[in-house]
């Protein structure tokens, strides 16, 4: 049963930092109040983000993308802008939850909820994606692969909101993509979640990047695997060299969905099939060139 809580209901932003020191965002509620329902989370004080203003916005300035801190994984899904400009968040989008759960949970409420397997924390960590926090004090920009410490902890203090995300949109030379491997096609937990982009200039890999969720306390970049890509021509072995080397960065558990020793099998096999499709995609527009 659901403990008794108290609701606030801010009108907008100012308010809302107002009373953030003392209270817990929330947002869509589909991690939150399932947590407080199942006792893993105690909060007493919820803070609700609904009434401010521009909050749930999509914005993309030449090939700058920025999302508001109240935009759900549905209104990412339904902007056709975002296929080109963040492929891979859309193909987490894809397979995240139901339709009920999409309309529900925001994207900052998935960054900040800190779970391994949040499904779009490997997409906005391939596309280097910044967290934009806001206090009353001011605001301050993190990059992603700079935000979480360890298993569910954030660098996120209490007065701050996520006020949004944004990174810059894959240009013609990169490919951007993310698969989620799980029991189920959907509504179901990631057992291994792998995204990557690779940019190709030259006939040659300028840049990687390979991030990999459900396999270590939190959503990383497995930036051993991706040095070995980076100035070189990718041959298949490289390639099976590379996802190997990404294997070995994991630190998967053993639990209901799958055993270690499974997982880490998985990110050698996603790993080498998502940057082999990425690098054939672009070897053929470079040589068109
Ligand atoms: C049936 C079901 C299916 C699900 N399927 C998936 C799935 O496929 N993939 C997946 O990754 N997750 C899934 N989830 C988990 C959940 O839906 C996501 O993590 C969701 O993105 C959380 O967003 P929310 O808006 O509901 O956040 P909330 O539950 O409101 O908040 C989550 C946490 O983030 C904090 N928070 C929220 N917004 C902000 C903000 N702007 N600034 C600071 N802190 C904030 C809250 O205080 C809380 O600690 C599922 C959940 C359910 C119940």
């Amino acid at each position: 049963m659901l403990r008794e809580f108290e609701l606030e209901l801010p009108g907008d932003l100012q308010e809302t930092l107002a009373q953030l020191p003392n209270g817990t965002p929330l947002a869509g509620g589909t991690n939150l109040l399932v947590d407080m329902r199942a006792r893993r989370e105690k909060a007493e004080r919820l803070i609700w983000l609904g009434n401010i203003e521009n909050f749930r916005d999509i914005k993309i300035d030449g090939d700058h993308v920025s999302i508001c801190g109240g935009t759900t994984v549905g209104d990412v899904l339904r902007d056709k802008r975002l296929a080109k400009a963040a492929p891979s968040l859309i193909d987490a989008a894809r397979v995240f939850g139901g339709q009920m759960v999409r309309n529900q949970a925001t994207i900052a409420g998935n960054v900040c909820s800190g779970s391994p397997a949040a499904d779009t924390v490997p997409p906005l960590l391939s596309l280097d994606a910044e967290v934009h926090l806001t206090s009353a004090a001011g605001s301050r920009i993190l990059p992603i692969d700079a935000f979480y410490t360890g298993f569910k902890k954030n660098q996120r203090a209490p007065d701050e909101l996520v006020t949004g995300l944004s990174w810059n949109a894959p240009g013609l030379s990169s490919a951007n993509s993310f698969y989620k491997l799980a029991r189920r096609k959907g509504d179901a937990i990631t057992v291994v979640g792998v995204a990557v982009t690779v940019t190709c200039e030259g006939g040659k890999c300028t840049d990687a990047r390979i991030a990999l969720g459900a396999v270590a306390p939190t959503v990383f970049r497995a930036k051993e695997a991706e040095a070995m890509l980076t100035g070189e021509v990718l041959t298949d072995t490289l390639i099976d060299e590379a996802a190997r080397k990404a294997m070995s960065e994991t630190g998967p558990i053993d639990d209901i969905r799958a055993s270690a020793d499974y997982r880490r099998h998985a990110v050698h096999m996603l790993t080498r099939r998502l940057v082999t499709q990425a690098w054939q995609s672009l070897a053929g527009k470079d040589a068109g060139k």
